[in-house]
C-alpha cells in the first residue's frame, strides 16, 4: 500500500525532488531507488519559529507499488446552441462559471459584458496608469474575466465547503493553471497567467454554442407582472429569457441604480473601507520570516493581521507579496485602490489593503439615498480624495507614522502606484471617526508586527471596494430574487461572495438552480 506521511522539512528540501526523496527514503527506511514516485497532497509554511519549516503531505509509492498519473480533465459539455437561453449579465468568475455549469447542465448562456475581451482590456488599464484616463466599460473592475483578472489571483476562500473549492480549483487547473494551486494551503495564479485561462472559457463556452457578448451593457431589465423577460442594451437592443443571472459585481453602479428606480427590492450592506499600505517586501520578509534575507527556497512573505480598535475589526485585506498597487477607478472623478502581483510575486514591493469594518448606522448623513446610502458614502470618498490628490488618477498618500501623528508628509518616494500620488494628511479623505481608528489600530499592528509600523511604509487611499455596498436578496433555498420571479442575484455584487472561488462558486449555485426549475 502507498504509503501517507505528514511530515516538516527545510525549505530547501521541500524544494528540490532529489532532497526530498533522500530524505523520505530515510524516513520510510527504503534506498531511494526503491522510490518510484512522490505525490505532494498538501504544503504550507511554518513560520513560528526561527527556523522556517515546510508542513508537507505526501503519499510515496514503491517500485512495487502500483501508480498511475492522473490528469484533471474538463466535465464533459455538449453543445447546448439549439438549448433553452439563459441570460448572464458580467463575466466575472461568477459569470464566467455559472455559464461553464449552465453548459454542462445541457442550457445554453447568453453572457453579456460591458467591458472588453482581456486583451482589449490591457490598452484601458495602460490608459488609466499612464493617461490618467478611466473608461467606465473597461478599466480593472469591468471586462472579460471581471475583477480579478488583473490581480493576484488569490485563490483562497472562508467557505467551509471544500467540495466546492476543490471542483472550482480543478476546474481552474483543467483551463490551464498549475497544479500547484490543489496542494498549496494559499494557492494563488498571477496577473501574468489569469487572462490565458479566462480566454480559454470563454472559448470553450462558445465552442459548445454558448453566446460571449463584449463591448455589451445592460441599461434595462425587463420585467412584467414581477417576472424577468429579458434585457435592453446601451445600443437599444433587447435579448429575452426569463431566466437571467445577474453577476455584475460590487463596482456596477449604475446596475444597482437601476434596480433601486425600477423598485427592484434591494438593500443597503456593511463593507469595509481603508487604505493601501504599501512596505518593502524585503522588510515584510524580515518581520515574517525573523531573517534578514528570505533566501532562494522561501516565498515573498504574505501577512495578515485583524485587531478590534474602539470595538470595530480592523484588518490587513487582499494582500498582495511582491505586488503592485493598481488605479480601480469604473468613472472619472473619482480614485480607488487595489493590488495584484505577478504568479512569481517578484516585485520589491508588498502591499495590502488595510480596511475597518463599517456599520450601517455609518452611512447615515446619507440616509436619503435608501438602500444606496452605503455606496453613496463610498463614492463621497472616493471623489474627496480625487480631489485632495489633484483632480486625476494620483492619489492621496501618506507616510504610516506622519498619519499616526497627524503630520503631512514632507515629501513622498515613488510607489507601484503607476499613476503617482500627492502628499495629503489622510485625515482629510475619511470620516473622523474612521481617521481615528486606523492612526490607533496602525500603532497596534506596530506591536504585534514589529517593524511594521514605519515612515518607510507609504499608505495610499481610498481601499474601498472591498465588498459590495448593496445586497440584491434572494430565496436562501431557490437563490431567486425575492420579488422577481426569474431573476437570480448572484456573485460579489449582489452580496454573495467575497473573492474569485467564492463568485465561481455562488455562479454554478445560481446555475444549478435554474437547471431545478426546469426539470
Ligand atoms: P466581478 O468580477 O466584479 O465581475 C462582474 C462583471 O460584470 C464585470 O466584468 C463587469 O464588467 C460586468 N458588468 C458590470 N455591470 C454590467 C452591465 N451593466 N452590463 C454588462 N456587464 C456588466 N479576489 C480574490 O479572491 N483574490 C485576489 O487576489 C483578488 N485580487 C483582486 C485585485 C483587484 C485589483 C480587484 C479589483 C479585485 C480583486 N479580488 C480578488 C476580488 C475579486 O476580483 C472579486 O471578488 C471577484 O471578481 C467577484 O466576482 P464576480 O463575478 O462576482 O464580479
Amino acid at each position: 500500500m502507498p504509503r501517507e506521511l505528514l511530515l516538516q522539512v527545510t525549505p530547501e528540501i521541500a524544494a528540490n525532488e532529489l532532497l526530498l526523496k533522500d530524505y523520505l527514503s530515510k524516513e520510510i527506511k527504503v534506498s531511494p531507488k526503491e522510490i518510484q514516485h512522490i505525490s505532494i497532497l498538501k504544503r504550507s509554511i511554518d513560520a513560528r519559529q526561527k527556523a522556517i519549516k515546510i508542513n508537507l503531505k505526501v503519499i510515496i509509492y514503491l517500485q512495487s507499488e502500483p501508480f498511475q498519473e492522473t490528469k484533471i480533465e474538463l466535465p464533459l459539455y455538449k453543445d447546448v446552441s439549439s438549448a433553452q437561453e439563459v441570460i448572464v449579465v458580467g463575466a466575472g468568475p461568477a459569470g464566467l462559471f455559472a455559464a461553464l455549469q449552465l453548459i454542462e447542465l445541457g442550457l445554453k448562456p447568453i453572457v453579456i459584458e460591458r467591458g472588453k475581451d482581456v486583451r482589449g482590456r490591457r490598452r484601458d488599464l495602460k490608459a488609466i496608469n499612464v493617461d490618467h484616463l478611466v473608461n467606465e466599460d473597461s478599466n480593472y473592475c469591468f471586462g472579460e474575466g471581471g475583477a480579478g483578472t488583473y490581480s493576484d489571483g488569490k485563490l483562497y476562500t472562508r467557505s467551509k465547503k471544500r467540495g466546492d473549492v476543490t471542483r472550482i480549483l480543478e476546474l481552474l487547473v483543467a483551463f490551464g493553471a498549475s497544479e500547484d494551486i490543489l496542494v498549496e494551503a494559499h494557492p494563488h495564479i498571477g496577473t501574468n497567467k489569469l487572462p490565458k485561462i479566462i480566454e480559454d472559457i470563454r472559448n470553450k463556452i462558445i465552442e459548445f454554442g454558448g453566446q460571449v457578448l463584449f463591448d455589451t451593457r445592460v441599461t434595462d431589465i425587463l420585467v412584467k407582472n414581477n417576472e424577468v423577460e429579458g434585457i435592453v442594451t446601451q445600443t437599444g437592443d433587447t435579448i429575452l429569457a426569463n431566466k437571467l443571472i445577474l453577476a455584475t459585481g460590487h463596482s456596477a453602479r449604475d446596475i444597482f441604480e437601476l434596480l433601486d428606480k425600477k423598485k427592484i427590492f434591494i438593500e443597503a450592506k456593511p463593507f469595509a473601507l481603508g487604505v493601501r499600505a504599501e512596505h518593502s517586501q524585503e522588510l515584510i520578509d524580515s518581520i515574517q520570516y525573523s531573517c534578514d534575507y528570505r533566501g532562494e527556497h522561501l516565498p515573498p512573505a504574505p501577512y495578515s493581521i485583524v485587531k478590534q480598535v474602539n470595538g470595530r475589526g480592523m484588518y490587513s485585506f487582499c494582500m498582495c507579496p511582491g505586488g503592485v498597487i493598481a488605479p480601480c477607478a469604473t468613472r472619472p472623478g473619482e480614485v480607488v485602490t487595489n493590488g495584484w502581483s505577478p504568479s512569481k510575486r517578484d516585485q520589491a514591493t508588498a502591499n495590502s489593503g488595510i480596511v475597518i469594518e463599517l456599520k450601517l448606522e455609518d452611512f447615515k448623513p446619507f440616509e436619503k439615498f435608501g438602500a444606496l446610502a452605503g455606496m453613496e458614502f463610498q463614492k463621497s470618498i472616493e471623489q474627496r480624495a480625487w480631489h485632495l490628490a489633484g483632480e486625476t488618477q494620483k492619489v492621496p498618500a501618506q507616510r504610516m507614522i506622519d498619519f499616526t501623528q497627524n503630520k503631512v508628509s514632507a515629501d513622498i518616494p515613488k510607489t507601484s502606484y503607476v499613476p503617482g500620488t500627492t502628499s495629503v494628511e489622510m485625515g482629510q479623505v475619511f470620516p473622523g471617526f474612521l481617521s481615528q481608528i486606523l492612526r490607533e489600530g496602525f500603532k497596534e499592528f506596530g506591536k504585534s508586527m514589529r517593524g511594521y509600523l514605519t515612515n518607510e511604509a507609504i499608505l495610499h487611499a481610498p481601499e474601498s471596494r472591498t465588498s459590495s455596498p448593496v445586497r440584491i436578496p434572494r430565496d436562501p433555498i431557490t437563490y431567486e430574487h425575492l420579488q422577481i420571479k426569474g431573476l437570480y442575484p448572484c456573485g460579489e455584487g449582489a452580496g454573495y461572495a467575497g473573492g474569485i472561488i467564492s463568485a465561481a462558486i455562488d455562479g454554478e449555485k445560481c446555475a444549478l438552480m435554474i437547471a431545478e426549475t426546469l426539470k
